[in-house]
């Protein structure tokens, strides 16, 4: 029998709730993971996915174990060894960029990267490289509410923290479902209420969920209507002189033009819009203007829109013209899907991002940047985005793409498009752990990396809570960190600077660079992450508070003007609308006991067993008219693709509108399963996060 060495603290790799976890290493190689007692999110708590982490360690059955190339598409892929494939893939990017440019050449990455790996990859790409073609699958989970924090707080900062949850006496949930997508969170939120009756949780959402189960008004809103929703609530809490006018005068700018849009349409012109009674959107904004504390969390309903980022603006104006924000309980909570999406927007990890909130437009900050690295010139135009990158894969701008750490041929909108895209690029480089991701195929180079508890690092969870994760056991066969394969090509490519002793090293690089930003952590290192268990930034050099807890506590935001700027956003509409050929709204979702493409989770027979297929869930008024029951195989069609899943009948849901989880890839041969077949390619045109909750699908019996 195996036996145990002293439990290592880490932290969960699936969603941004970030919970603490123990890591014991076993004499056999495996690890048996528990809930982290001391860790604050969590108290030792853990969702099922959590309490199922080990066997995505100990089944190593799919894992990439050598690095494999070939020489032309019409050759085999060959074992070799990493230098043999490093200095490969540098000679043909070092071709590209000779040729057609630095442009020519893209990383797409993950918000699963640890924070040193994304600020390798950006000082390679935007320092030395010269490009800004670096995007990651945060634009398609957080990019929206990026940009709504910097155009209303001034910066990409979440305000608050989770014990914000045990201070508020109201909580608004908007497009989310964090019982089953963020559920450690979730339970405190219901610890909360049970302990408080009086507290009020208002929910926003097309569907019930186990989240509306416990609300006390639950607005289930026409998909899309949301900003007409928050106008709503904003006139009625104008109405009823729930505002802080103190607030507004002295911190905040735009209320007069916000004012005169919010009260362009009544509260039952609203209602009928966004198809919820006018007296439960009275009902909610009586709750919000009565509470001493208001908290929101949203998610991807909010952000995964063509109108992502003015759905966030009106979100936090609600926020601003309460005046409830930088004090005990108030503000908002953007809640990340991925666990490290955080310490990607603080390293510059997109492609129109500069690390620790440096602007990419600003010429002194980008000179600041290349002077810190001693790189060449940092280019002044934002990257290809996510789904721009395959697009250009697709006309030929972008010649060759190295894909690490995300599965985007289950995650991209349009996937099929992106499916003929990826094989027209000229090359292609996969750097994964498994065997089971669709890239694989398309790859010319592909290099195998190590895994959670294989590698150390740090992250940064939802409420600015940064972490260390420790390598436990080691990578099977040749497997590296990333970081370490990105440091080893930077130097294949003969760029200097990418000598990291460790990962520790590359830490200490970027928190240098933080210094004197909003997010300075340069008083932060790996001995104190290690002796605290974990720290809420900025942790600036001397400092002697353990954490900052909140931001914003002296009213002053970081705009040039130091106010918080209201936006009167217009409810626009993106999406592409339903019609007499395509009737139905698609939703997209996600299910408690899977986790993104499935790559680890699916591999779970535990987990699995939740819900084992994916489906089409819609109203049973809607199944009745297309002569449909429970279980039968329907198939959804767009104008993009289609699915073909098994029906499952839902009172929860509008009629109208119907779901698909995001999960099912391609598997065995078929993609019927696959959500994204049918997705739209719209974006936000800011934030440029595709509109995944909203398309038009006709729906037949097969
Ligand atoms: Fe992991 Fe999120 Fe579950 Fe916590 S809530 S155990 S971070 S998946």
């Amino acid at each position: 029998m195996a036996t145990k060495t002293p439990a290592l603290p880490s932290i969960c790799c699936y969603c941004g709730v970030g919970c603490g976890v123990l890591v014991e290493p076993l004499k056999n190689g495996d690890v048996a993971v528990v809930g982290n007692p001391d860790y604050p999110v969590n108290r030792g708590a853990l969702c099922s996915k959590g309490l199922n982490l080990q066997y995505t360690v100990n089944d190593r059955s799919d894992r990439l174990l050598y690095p494999q190339m070939r020489y032309s598409r019409h050759r085999p892929l060959q074992r070799v060894g990493w230098d043999e494939a490093l200095a490969r893939t540098a000679a043909v990017f070092k071709t590209f960029i000779e040729q057609y440019g630095p442009d020519s050449v893209a990383f797409y990455a993950s918000g699963q990267c640890l924070t040193e790996e994304y600020y390798v990859l950006n000082k390679l790409m935007k320092g030395f490289i010269g490009s800004n073609n670096l995007d990651t699958n945060s634009r398609l989970c957080m990019s929206s509410a990026v940009v709504g924090y910097k155009m209303a707080l001034g910066e990409d900062s979440v305000p608050v923290c989770y014990d914000d949850i045990e201070l508020a006496d109201c909580l608004l949930v908007a497009g989310a479902n964090p019982a089953w997508c963020h559920p450690i969170l979730w339970r405190r939120v219901e610890a909360h209420k049970a302990a408080n009756p009086s507290t009020k949780i208002i929910v926003i959402d097309p569907r019930a969920t186990d989240s509306t189960a416990i609300a006390d008004v639950h607005l289930q809103l026409i998909p899309g209507t949301d900003v007409v929703l928050n106008q709503a609530l904003a006139r009625a809490l104008i109405e009823n002189g729930d505002v802080d006018l103190t607030f507004i005068e002295q911190h905040a700018e735009g209320f007069e033009a916000y004012k005169a849009i919010v009260f362009e349409r009544s509260l039952a012109e609203s209602a009928a819009l966004c198809g919820v009674a006018e007296a439960d959107i009275r009902l909610a904004a009586g709750y919000l203007g009565g509470a001493r504390a208001f908290l929101s969390m949203w998610t991807m309903g909010l952000n995964q829109s063509a109108v992502g980022v003015d759905k966030n603006l009106s979100l936090l104006n609600l926020h601003l013209i309460t005046g409830q924000i930088g004090r005990p309980g108030a503000g908002p909570l953007s809640l990340t899907g991925q666990p490290n999406a955080m310490g990607g927007r603080e390293v510059g990890g997109l492609s129109n991002l500069l690390p620790a909130h440096r602007n990419l437009a600003n010429p002194a900050h980008r000179a600041e940047v290349q002077q810190f690295w001693g790189s060449g010139p940092l280019a002044d135009t934002p990257g290809y985005t996510a789904t721009e990158m395959f697009e250009a894969l697709e006309d030929g701008r972008l010649k060759a793409i190295w894909i690490l750490c995300t599965n985007p041929l289950t995650s991209l909108p349009n996937a099929r498009q992106a499916e003929a895209a990826l094989a027209k690029a000229k090359f292609v480089v996969v750097q994964e752990v498994s065997t089971q991701p669709e890239t694989l195929a398309y790859a010319d180079v592909i290099l195998p990396a190590a895994a959670w508890a294989e590698k150390e690092g740090t992250m940064t969870n939802s409420e600015r809570r940064i972490s260390h994760l420790v390598k436990a056991v080691d990578a099977p066969g040749e497997a590296l960190p990333d970081a370490e394969i990105i440091c080893r090509f930077a130097r294949a490519l003969g760029f200097p600077g990418f000598d990291f002793p460790n990962a520790e090293a590359i830490y200490r690089e970027h928190a240098r660079l933080t210094a004197g930003t909003t997010l300075d952590i340069s008083g932060l290192t790996y001995d104190i992450l290690k002796t605290r268990g974990s720290v809420q930034w900025p942790y600036r050099a001397g400092q002697a508070a353990p954490d900052t807890a909140r931001l914003f506590t002296d009213q002053q935001f970081y705009t040039p003007s130091r106010r918080a700027v209201i936006h009167p956003v217009a409810a626009a509409f993106r999406s592409e609308a339903p019609d007499d050929d395509f009737p139905f709204i698609l939703t997209t979702g996600r299910i408690r006991d899977q986790w993104h493409t499935m790559t680890k989770t699916g591999r779970v027979s535990k987990l699995n067993q939740h819900i084992p297929q994916a489906f089409l869930e819609l109203h049973p008024q809607d199944a009745q008219t297309l002569g449909v029951a429970e279980d039968d195989l329907v198939t959804v069609t767009s104008r993009r693709g289609d699915v073909r899943v098994a029906a499952r009948l839902s009172a929860g849901i509008r009629p109208g509108v119907v779901l698909l989880p995001m999960h099912w890839g391609k598997r065995l041969g078929s993609d019927l399963n696959r959500a994204n077949n049918v997705t739209s390619g719209a974006l936000d045109p800011v934030s440029k996060e595709p509109d995944f909750k909203f398309c038009a699908v006709q729906v037949a019996k097969y």
